[in-house]
């Protein structure tokens, strides 16, 4: 493990209306077969694409096209199963007066049962997260449904933390002290505590900070470094002057640090989580690179400094970078396009299978270089998961569903939010999921369900 640093937070569209029941659009839809060709028999085990046991590089991006018809069983799986990776989005309510909060936060189980949280939400959002880690570990990940071992009630292998606003790490304090805290395992991975601006919520970022230099700094992985670092408070920046965090190889061991590999975290059963940039560096080979410079005095850029990762298993991709923004308008500089441009091996010429859209799917990100790279046009089925409440006003924008919608680059895919915000954008493949949104693999890879629809990985 690395060192870390320091940095910021919060921006938040706070205060907004919630949306009168029934008031938005979309639906849940019936159990649909996506995807995936006609039928057919089952892929047998020890089918699974190529990269389930491959290097972090090359088997990112490899994967075995055209495998034949693709059968996901008539029925969605109800949770976790060994074997097979697991992204719940979390439904994180926006809460009431007197400031609606926006949040997101997911839960991402590998095929050993490695528990992941991908953000922990808003302040107001411990009790969600700390319900979804306990029906994880007490009803799913348990040696009755086949899982190696028992798992503590609240244990939690890995937190990443994207990014310094609010509604990504407001939580954690609450997650982490007090009553019932988790269990973390393994660490709590973050950008580091490097330039840090002031549009973060300073007493959010403070807790985070303090809890990982002070309580559980055996547990902090900061990816970006500056000498010296910022201070757990909001006060003179500290430009970040790289981010080794990102050639650490396994995240788990040490005696691979040295080896300038692609940092993962290992999943079980050859998945895996390998990230891809942060800070708004990317790794570039065994080279890492900064991106699009912008400045230290900058108001509201935290966004561009999320962390982005890749999990993989089998011929199944699903990519998450926080808000990472791409508009290349002033506070939204272009990371997205930099993140492409350092990685085209992996989205290689087929893109991913889902795509968590950056900034709750709001028009500071999804830019052109992002979609085509994750989505190319080819006629296959992808899907696009947005963590939303109705404090989000406005999101998902219009377009961002259009640059993801149009040019049938989802295939038979769909756009699935946790909730539709007021004001939202509208489109018939925009699904309101009006709670948590889930997604799970089978065969090892070969194809997933979300929610009620199964598709086939499109590397398969
Ligand atoms: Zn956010």
């Amino acid at each position: 493990m690395s060192p870390v640093r320091f940095a910021t937070a919060a921006l938040l569209l706070a205060a907004c209306p919630a949306l009168p029941p029934g008031a938005d659009g979309g639906s849940g839809g019936g159990l649909v077969m996506i995807g995936g060709g006609s039928g057919g028999g089952l892929a047998q085990p020890g089918d699974a694409g190529a990269g389930d046991d491959g290097g972090a590089d090359a088997g990112a991006d490899a994967g075995t096209i055209g495998k034949g018809p693709f059968d996901a069983g008539t029925n969605a799986p109800a949770g976790p199963s060994p074997g097979e990776v697991t992204y719940w989005q979390l439904e994180l309510p926006p809460g009431v007066l007197p400031f609606p909060r926006s949040g997101e936060a997911a839960a991402l189980v590998g095929p050993d049962g490695t528990l992941v949280l991908i953000d922990v939400g808003n302040s107001n959002h411990d009790d969600e997260v700390r319900a979804a880690v306990r029906e994880l570990n007490t009803q799913w990940l348990t040696p009755a449904r086949g899982y190696a071992r028992p798992r503590a009630p609240l244990e939690v292998d890995w937190v990443i933390l994207t990014h310094f606003h609010a509604d990504h790490i407001g939580a954690f304090a609450p997650l982490t002290s007090g009553a019932e805290p988790l269990s973390i395992t393994k660490g709590v991975i973050h950008r580091g505590f490097v330039d840090v601006g002031p549009a973060t919520n300073a007493s959010d970022f403070q807790d985070v900070c303090t809890a990982l230099r002070g309580p559980l700094a055996a547990k902090n992985v900061g990816l970006c470094t500056a000498s010296p670092e910022s201070a757990c408070s909001i006060s003179v920046r500290a430009p970040a002057s790289g981010c080794p965090g990102l050639l650490l190889g396994d995240l788990s061991r040490a005696d691979d640090d040295a080896a300038l590999e692609p940092t993962f975290l290992a999943l079980g059963g050859g998945a895996r989580l390998e990230l891809l940039g942060a800070g708004a560096f990317a790794r570039q080979g065994r080279a890492v690179v900064a991106g699009p410079s912008f400045g230290v005095t900058d108001t509201n850029e935290e966004n561009g400094r999320s962390v982005v990762g890749l999990v993989s298993h089998g011929a199944f991709r699903l990519l998450f970078a926080g808000d990472l923004s791409g508009s290349g308008a002033a506070g939204e500089p272009d990371v997205e396009s930099f993140i492409v441009a350092s990685h085209a091996t992996h989205f290689g010429g087929v893109g991913v299978d889902v795509a968590h859209a950056n900034h709750h799917a709001r028009k500071t990100s999804s830019n052109t270089a992002w979609v085509t790279a994750a989505a190319p046009s080819d006629g296959r089925a992808r899907n696009v998961i947005a963590g939303i409440n109705t404090a989000y006003v406005n999101s998902p924008h219009q377009e961002t569903l259009d640059a993801w919608l149009m040019g049938d680059r989802l295939g038979g895919g769909r756009f699935v939010v946790t909730r539709r915000a007021p004001a939202a954008g509208t489109s018939p493949l925009l699904i309101d999921a009006d709670g948590r949104v889930t997604l799970q693999t089978v065969e090892r890879g070969d194809g997933y369900w979300l929610g009620a629809r199964a598709f086939a990985s499109v590397r398969r």
